[in-house]
């Protein structure tokens, strides 16, 4: 789904994460990708905004991979 993000936003969230993933950290001056803004909580989920909280900075790769996913498997605890 493709949802549109005020330009201001858009600046406010790539200060925020300084131009890295939020999720691998790679930086986007590194890649020929032009990194995405990702939900956090997805719209899909029925509780997520198009609000400074709820985005953050992803690469292409990290907001494939994420998609609808709110949670994870810790690889050390296994929980
Ligand atoms: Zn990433």
């Amino acid at each position: 789904m493709s949802v549109y993000i005020p330009v201001e936003l858009q600046r406010q969230i790539r200060a925020k994460f300084a131009g890295f993933c939020a999720y691998c950290r790679t930086a986007e001056s590194l890649t020929a990708t032009t990194f995405e803004f990702e939900h956090i909580i997805p719209l899909s989920a029925g509780g997520g905004e198009t609000a400074f909280d709820n985005l953050c900075l992803s690469c292409p790769s990290c907001n494939r991979y994420k998609a609808s996913r709110q949670t994870v498997v810790d690889t050390g605890t296994q929980q």
